[in-house]
Protein backbone atom coordinates (compact mmCIF):
# COMPACT_ATOMS: atom_id res chain seq x y z
CA UNK A 1 0.00 0.00 0.00
CA UNK A 2 1.55 3.59 -0.85
CA UNK A 3 2.31 5.81 1.77
CA UNK A 4 -0.14 8.09 2.43
CA UNK A 5 0.13 11.45 1.58
CA UNK A 6 -1.59 14.31 2.06
CA UNK A 7 -1.25 18.34 1.51
CA UNK A 8 -3.32 21.37 1.57
CA UNK A 9 -3.67 22.31 -1.97
CA UNK A 10 -6.17 25.57 -1.69
CA UNK A 11 -7.44 28.43 0.24
CA UNK A 12 -9.85 29.89 -1.84
CA UNK A 13 -13.02 32.15 -0.45
CA UNK A 14 -16.64 31.99 -1.53
CA UNK A 15 -19.35 34.42 -1.52
CA UNK A 16 -21.88 32.37 -0.27
CA UNK A 17 -24.94 35.18 1.54
CA UNK A 18 -25.21 38.44 0.90
CA UNK A 19 -22.39 41.15 2.26
CA UNK A 20 -20.31 37.83 3.67
CA UNK A 21 -17.66 35.90 2.16
CA UNK A 22 -16.74 32.25 3.14
CA UNK A 23 -13.66 30.88 4.22
CA UNK A 24 -12.74 27.82 2.15
CA UNK A 25 -9.61 25.07 2.95
CA UNK A 26 -9.20 22.06 0.53
CA UNK A 27 -7.77 18.99 2.28
CA UNK A 28 -6.28 15.88 0.40
CA UNK A 29 -5.04 13.21 1.96
CA UNK A 30 -5.39 8.98 2.02
CA UNK A 31 -4.21 6.46 -0.61
CA UNK A 32 -6.31 7.74 -3.15
CA UNK A 33 -5.72 11.79 -2.56
CA UNK A 34 -9.30 12.52 -2.12
CA UNK A 35 -10.05 16.03 -1.64
CA UNK A 36 -12.09 17.30 1.72
CA UNK A 37 -13.05 20.90 1.73
CA UNK A 38 -14.22 22.76 4.80
CA UNK A 39 -16.59 26.23 5.05
CA UNK A 40 -15.70 27.92 7.63
CA UNK A 41 -19.25 29.99 7.91
CA UNK A 42 -19.86 32.54 10.43
CA UNK A 43 -22.63 30.38 11.87
CA UNK A 44 -20.34 27.06 12.26
CA UNK A 45 -17.90 25.30 9.55
CA UNK A 46 -19.14 22.52 7.22
CA UNK A 47 -16.84 19.74 6.40
CA UNK A 48 -17.40 18.18 3.11
CA UNK A 49 -16.06 14.31 3.16
CA UNK A 50 -13.66 12.86 5.48
CA UNK A 51 -10.84 11.43 4.06
CA UNK A 52 -8.21 9.77 6.04
CA UNK A 53 -5.79 11.90 7.93
CA UNK A 54 -8.10 15.35 8.20
CA UNK A 55 -9.03 15.18 11.77
CA UNK A 56 -5.03 15.69 12.27
CA UNK A 57 -5.40 18.61 9.84
CA UNK A 58 -8.67 20.03 11.64
CA UNK A 59 -6.88 20.18 14.81
CA UNK A 60 -3.65 21.65 13.79
CA UNK A 61 -5.78 24.82 11.84
CA UNK A 62 -7.26 25.16 14.79
CA UNK A 63 -11.19 24.06 13.30
CA UNK A 64 -13.64 22.63 14.54
CA UNK A 65 -16.52 21.71 12.51
CA UNK A 66 -20.76 21.72 13.53
CA UNK A 67 -21.25 19.16 10.54
CA UNK A 68 -20.06 16.81 8.15
CA UNK A 69 -21.69 15.91 4.81
CA UNK A 70 -20.86 13.29 2.90
CA UNK A 71 -20.70 13.32 -0.80
CA UNK A 72 -21.23 9.98 -0.98
CA UNK A 73 -19.49 6.96 1.10
CA UNK A 74 -16.75 5.19 -0.60
CA UNK A 75 -14.43 3.99 2.08
CA UNK A 76 -11.30 7.21 0.54
CA UNK A 77 -14.66 9.38 1.66
CA UNK A 78 -15.32 7.91 4.81
CA UNK A 79 -12.09 7.14 6.50
CA UNK A 80 -12.15 9.51 9.47
CA UNK A 81 -15.58 10.06 9.42
CA UNK A 82 -15.93 8.31 12.99
CA UNK A 83 -13.16 9.68 14.58
CA UNK A 84 -14.20 13.44 12.93
CA UNK A 85 -17.86 13.18 14.69
CA UNK A 86 -16.30 11.58 18.15
CA UNK A 87 -13.62 14.25 18.33
CA UNK A 88 -16.09 17.34 17.31
CA UNK A 89 -18.97 16.10 18.37
CA UNK A 90 -20.42 16.27 15.09
CA UNK A 91 -23.49 15.17 13.49
CA UNK A 92 -23.04 13.32 9.98
CA UNK A 93 -25.37 14.07 6.89
CA UNK A 94 -25.85 12.07 3.95
CA UNK A 95 -27.94 10.17 1.55
CA UNK A 96 -28.00 7.12 2.88
CA UNK A 97 -27.19 5.15 5.82
CA UNK A 98 -23.52 3.18 6.44
CA UNK A 99 -23.56 0.52 4.91
CA UNK A 100 -20.56 -1.64 3.69
CA UNK A 101 -21.34 -2.22 0.77
CA UNK A 102 -21.57 1.81 0.00
CA UNK A 103 -18.24 2.15 1.49
CA UNK A 104 -17.04 -0.75 -0.87
CA UNK A 105 -15.53 -2.69 2.49
CA UNK A 106 -17.42 -5.47 1.33
CA UNK A 107 -16.46 -5.52 -1.82
CA UNK A 108 -13.09 -5.99 -1.08
CA UNK A 109 -13.57 -8.48 1.30
CA UNK A 110 -15.59 -11.00 -0.80
CA UNK A 111 -12.49 -10.28 -3.92
CA UNK A 112 -9.80 -11.36 -1.31
CA UNK A 113 -8.86 -7.74 -2.51
CA UNK A 114 -6.64 -5.10 0.01
CA UNK A 115 -8.38 -4.99 3.26
CA UNK A 116 -10.46 -2.04 3.89
CA UNK A 117 -11.46 -0.96 7.17
CA UNK A 118 -13.44 2.20 7.46
CA UNK A 119 -14.35 2.69 11.28
CA UNK A 120 -18.15 2.37 11.85
CA UNK A 121 -19.98 5.51 11.57
CA UNK A 122 -23.68 6.57 12.19
CA UNK A 123 -25.10 9.27 10.09
CA UNK A 124 -27.61 11.35 11.94
CA UNK A 125 -30.00 12.54 9.53
CA UNK A 126 -30.71 11.20 5.72
CA UNK A 127 -30.94 13.33 3.67
CA UNK A 128 -32.64 13.63 0.01
CA UNK A 129 -32.46 15.61 -3.16
CA UNK A 130 -34.08 19.13 -2.83
CA UNK A 131 -36.29 20.06 -5.63
CA UNK A 132 -36.50 23.47 -8.04
CA UNK A 133 -36.69 26.42 -5.84
CA UNK A 134 -36.16 24.84 -2.33
CA UNK A 135 -32.89 24.45 -0.22
CA UNK A 136 -31.59 22.93 2.56
CA UNK A 137 -30.05 25.24 4.94
CA UNK A 138 -26.46 24.64 6.97
CA UNK A 139 -25.37 27.26 9.17
CA UNK A 140 -27.27 30.12 7.43
CA UNK A 141 -26.62 29.11 4.05
CA UNK A 142 -29.12 27.69 1.72
CA UNK A 143 -27.76 24.50 -0.42
CA UNK A 144 -29.02 22.84 -3.25
CA UNK A 145 -28.67 19.08 -2.95
CA UNK A 146 -29.13 16.64 -6.68
CA UNK A 147 -29.25 13.16 -6.22
CA UNK A 148 -26.68 12.15 -9.40
CA UNK A 149 -26.21 8.14 -8.93
CA UNK A 150 -23.96 5.97 -11.29
CA UNK A 151 -20.32 6.02 -9.65
CA UNK A 152 -21.96 5.49 -6.43
CA UNK A 153 -26.10 4.77 -5.38
CA UNK A 154 -25.70 7.54 -2.80
CA UNK A 155 -23.61 10.32 -4.68
CA UNK A 156 -24.96 14.04 -4.19
CA UNK A 157 -23.44 17.09 -5.07
CA UNK A 158 -23.66 20.19 -3.11
CA UNK A 159 -24.70 23.49 -4.76
CA UNK A 160 -24.11 26.78 -3.94
CA UNK A 161 -26.37 29.46 -5.76
CA UNK A 162 -24.77 32.45 -4.65
CA UNK A 163 -21.15 31.59 -4.89
CA UNK A 164 -21.75 29.18 -8.14
CA UNK A 165 -20.28 26.59 -6.15
CA UNK A 166 -20.83 22.92 -6.60
CA UNK A 167 -19.12 20.55 -4.05
CA UNK A 168 -19.56 17.10 -6.05
CA UNK A 169 -17.59 14.41 -5.03
CA UNK A 170 -16.89 11.50 -7.43
CA UNK A 171 -19.53 12.56 -10.07
CA UNK A 172 -17.74 14.90 -12.47
CA UNK A 173 -13.69 15.95 -12.91
CA UNK A 174 -11.53 17.70 -14.71
CA UNK A 175 -11.96 16.14 -18.04
CA UNK A 176 -12.88 12.85 -16.40
CA UNK A 177 -16.28 11.28 -14.57
CA UNK A 178 -16.73 9.29 -11.80
CA UNK A 179 -15.64 5.54 -12.57
CA UNK A 180 -18.44 2.86 -12.61
CA UNK A 181 -16.32 -0.14 -12.55
CA UNK A 182 -17.94 -0.90 -8.58
CA UNK A 183 -21.19 -3.07 -8.37
CA UNK A 184 -23.95 -0.72 -9.28
CA UNK A 185 -21.90 1.74 -10.76
CA UNK A 186 -23.65 2.54 -14.55
CA UNK A 187 -22.04 5.00 -17.02
CA UNK A 188 -25.33 6.14 -18.42
CA UNK A 189 -27.04 6.85 -15.33
CA UNK A 190 -23.99 9.20 -14.56
CA UNK A 191 -23.87 10.92 -18.29
CA UNK A 192 -27.64 11.37 -18.10
CA UNK A 193 -27.65 12.63 -14.28
CA UNK A 194 -24.52 14.95 -15.34
CA UNK A 195 -25.93 16.40 -18.14
CA UNK A 196 -29.52 16.57 -16.72
CA UNK A 197 -28.98 17.78 -13.26
CA UNK A 198 -25.39 19.60 -13.35
CA UNK A 199 -24.55 21.34 -16.69
CA UNK A 200 -28.07 23.08 -16.82
CA UNK A 201 -26.15 25.01 -13.57
CA UNK A 202 -24.32 28.35 -14.87
CA UNK A 203 -21.23 27.84 -16.96
CA UNK A 204 -19.18 29.91 -14.52
CA UNK A 205 -20.37 27.58 -11.81
CA UNK A 206 -16.65 25.94 -10.44
CA UNK A 207 -16.86 22.30 -9.46
CA UNK A 208 -15.10 21.31 -6.54
CA UNK A 209 -14.29 17.36 -7.03
CA UNK A 210 -13.94 14.95 -4.24
CA UNK A 211 -9.95 14.21 -6.65
CA UNK A 212 -7.90 16.54 -8.54
CA UNK A 213 -8.28 20.15 -9.76
CA UNK A 214 -11.28 22.00 -9.61
CA UNK A 215 -12.95 23.28 -12.59
CA UNK A 216 -15.82 24.71 -14.06
CA UNK A 217 -19.04 23.50 -15.94
CA UNK A 218 -18.28 25.13 -18.94
CA UNK A 219 -15.34 23.71 -19.44
CA UNK A 220 -16.13 20.77 -18.77
CA UNK A 221 -19.20 20.82 -21.36
CA UNK A 222 -16.96 21.80 -24.09
CA UNK A 223 -13.99 19.65 -22.91
CA UNK A 224 -15.01 16.94 -21.37
CA UNK A 225 -14.39 13.77 -23.57
CA UNK A 226 -16.99 11.78 -21.71
CA UNK A 227 -19.76 14.58 -21.91
CA UNK A 228 -18.74 15.96 -25.20
CA UNK A 229 -20.50 13.34 -27.48
CA UNK A 230 -24.13 13.19 -27.75
ZN1 LIG B 1 -16.01 7.46 -4.96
Amino acid sequence: MSPIQSKVSNHFSLNISINNSVDCLVYTGGICATNGYLLKAAEGSILFDAPEGILEWLIKEGIDPELLMLTHQHFDHVMAAAEVSAHFDCPIWAFAEYDTSLTLESLFHDAGGPAINVKPYQIDRVITETKKDEDLHVSGMPVHISHVPGHSPDSICFYFERAKALFGGDVLFQMSVGRTDFPNGDMDLLVDGIRKKIFPLDDQVTVFPGHGPETTIGFEKSNNPFLTSS
